[in-house]
């Protein structure tokens, strides 16, 4: 059992690694993809249920697009997203001013809920995609 716990945290923090390596709010299909060149031993199975075990724990970040699609982030700090309607790419967005935080704050008090998390995303063209 205790060679197989080891194993388990080594795939983990493999599976963090590519989160981290690839740099793009991978999907797991990327993730997998990376991997499999590198690491053909870690399954595509193990790759998802780590990815979700990673941002229950809130190694990582899980990000949902307007498409469906899942992505995970290992920034975890506060920050939002863009999403490119062509490319589907996914880009931080700082919130320097904390002109978001501010407003989601005013948000709180003036409808009375307790908000204990959020997640604001933008999207539109990146300048890529806008040329
Ligand atoms: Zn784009
Ligand atoms: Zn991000």
């Amino acid at each position: 059992l205790e060679v197989s716990n080891k194993r388990n945290t080594i795939q983990r923090q493999l599976i963090y690694n590519a989160v981290k390596e690839l740099d793009i709010h991978a999907t797991a299909e990327q993730v997998v993809e990376y991997l499999a060149e590198k690491h053909p031993a870690i399954g595509r199975a193990t790759v998802y249920r780590n990815l979700s075990y990673l941002s229950e724990t809130g190694e990582l970040l899980k990000i949902c697009n307007f498409y469906g699609t899942t992505h995970y982030d290992h920034n975890c700090f506060e920050h939002y997203h863009f999403v490119c309607n062509n490319c589907k790419r996914i880009f931080d967005i700082f919130d320097t001013d904390n002109k978001l935080s501010n407003m989601l704050e005013t948000f709180d008090d003036t409808n009375g809920f307790d908000v204990l998390a959020y997640n604001v995303s933008f999207s539109g063209l990146c300048w890529e995609c806008k040329e």
